[in-house]
């Protein structure tokens, strides 16, 4: 079981980790994008954490809602929908108060995947953020059918968005801004998917 409390830690984690990683992103977006994804993703998260600190949460749905909803309303850009959309897009099928076993949370992350396709019109393999959530959720729901424990779920996501934000590396963008930076975008790896890594980082490091 992940409790509230627990994914509530896990989410103020990954606040910190982002706004102490903004000079990465920005420098990442200065060459292959308009410069922005660092600033967005500091202030997104700083309205997170605030929001998470002032707040009492009881219910896991409430939890991960606000979160979506904060990141919505502050960031912008696309990146705004896409990371809140990361948040929001399983809210519905999840359960309302805690997790009861892995499965859900892979789910959880899956759901919100799926979500980010569709609003995005995205598939894995074009460059963006998808490229390390998508690793993360497949190494999640391997340790989930395996019954492992909920530190190796969390650790074998964070590799697996290891690896996506490395194999980046190696696409050329083909949505969103960076798109137009054609084979240059080759080499660096996008900026969302750093940003996705980071955030599997900081669960991973929270876990208890
Ligand atoms: P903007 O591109 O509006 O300046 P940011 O720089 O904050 O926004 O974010 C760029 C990141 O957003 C990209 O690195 C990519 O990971 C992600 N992104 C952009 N468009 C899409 C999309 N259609 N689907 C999925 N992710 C996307
Ligand atoms: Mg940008
Ligand atoms: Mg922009």
């Amino acid at each position: 079981t992940i409790h509230v409390k627990n994914m509530k830690a896990l989410l103020v984690h990954a606040s910190e980790t982002i706004i102490e990683n903004e000079p990465l992103l920005t420098k990442i977006d200065t060459v292959i994008g308009d410069g922005d994804h660092g600033i967005g993703m500091k202030r997104g998260f700083m309205a997170v954490k605030k929001m998470l600190e002032k707040k009492e949460f009881l219910e896991m749905d409430t939890l991960c809602k606000s979160t979506g909803i904060e990141l919505l309303k502050s960031m912008g850009g696309a990146s705004g929908v896409i990371f809140g959309t990361m948040f929001l897009g399983g809210i519905s099928h999840m359960p309302h108060e805690n997790f009861a076993d892995l499965n859900q949370i892979a789910s959880y992350f899956a759901d919100g995947e799926a979500a980010i396709e569709r609003r995005g019109k995205t598939k894995p393999g074009q460059k963006t953020m998808l490229d390390a959530l998508m690793p993360a959720i497949s190494a999640m729901k391997q340790v989930a059918e395996n019954s492992g424990e909920i530190r190796t779920l969390f650790e074998e996501g964070y590799k697996g968005a290891l690896q996506g934000m490395e194999a980046s590396k190696t696409m050329q963008s083909r949505v969103g801004r960076s798109k137009n930076f054609h084979e240059s975008t080759i080499g660096l790896p996008d900026p969302g998917a750093v940003s996705t890594s980071l955030i599997f980082k900081a669960f991973a490091e929270e876990i208890v």
